[in-house]
């Protein structure tokens, strides 16, 4: 298979099939922009499923993703897309980057739902980006970054539903999309590295921030996310 590209947590090889790619995921965890890095086993395989599982549920409530096809514990099949160059995040409950940067506490309630957008760049520390500068510089369209919104807050609804399901808060995520026979697809990953989730009854957390804050327990948090997701 040829590699294509190797990311922080993933390895993305093309398909067999034209207009696919295979996508690997690696125990590899890291923060800070790679700054902080360390070999979790066992993490490519818990978010591998995860993810598969809320892009399945997310499919068949109406979101076109890129997801085609789950090969094994780790590997999946997906439709070669065109990445828009912004990560969308989206935040129910204050925290992380939004509460440093605001001044509002971890944990504090929001009036509306949040949404934000960085332009994926490692180089320049995937800088926040608004609207107008989105699309003054060419990253997307009026129309696209419309339905890329209006697809976010969709995804938000169902994803909030699951986890309450689950017994987790979904304090916020990231997204990332792309474009593919002219529609946008959800693409990326959605695990505990890319989302905030926080236990409903005693707020202890289950995602990424006990790795960026070395809490420990980190794969038991991830675990627990899955388990409460399958039952
Ligand atoms: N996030 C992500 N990748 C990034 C930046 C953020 O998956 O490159 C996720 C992060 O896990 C959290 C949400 O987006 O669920 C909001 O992150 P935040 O802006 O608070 O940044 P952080 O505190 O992670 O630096």
């Amino acid at each position: 298979m040829e590699k294509l590209y190797e990311g922080k947590s993933k390895i993305v090889f093309s398909g067999e099939e034209a207009g696919t790619c295979i996508i690997k995921y690696k125990d590899t965890a890291t923060a800070g922009n790679g700054l902080k890095k360390e070999d979790l086993p066992g993490k490519g395989k818990l978010n591998a499923e995860i993810s598969n599982l809320i892009f399945e549920y997310l499919m068949k409530n109406g979101i076109k993703t890129h997801l085609l096809k789950v090969i094994d514990e780790t590997t999946i099949l997906v439709k070669k897309a065109d990445i828009v160059m912004v990560e969308v995040i989206v935040r129910n409950v204050a925290a992380g980057s939004f509460s440093k940067k605001y001044g509002v506490a971890e944990g504090s309630s929001l009036n509306n739902t949040v949404i934000e957008f960085s332009y994926k760049s490692d180089e320049l520390g995937d800088p926040m980006i608004n609207d107008s500068q989105i699309t003054a510089i060419g990253i997307s369209t009026e129309d696209e970054l419309k339905e890329l919104k209006e697809t976010a807050f969709r995804i938000n609804e169902l994803m909030t539903k699951l986890f309450e399901k689950a017994g987790i808060r979904l304090i916020d995520f990231k997204l990332e999309f792309g474009r593919a026979g002219g529609e946008l697809l959800l693409c990326d990953e959605i695990s505990p590295d890319s989302c905030r989730l926080w236990d409903m009854n005693t707020n202890d957390k289950m995602d990424k921030d006990r790795f960026r804050r070395d809490m420990g327990g980190v794969l038991e948090g991830y675990k627990a996310v899955l388990d409460r997701l399958k039952d």
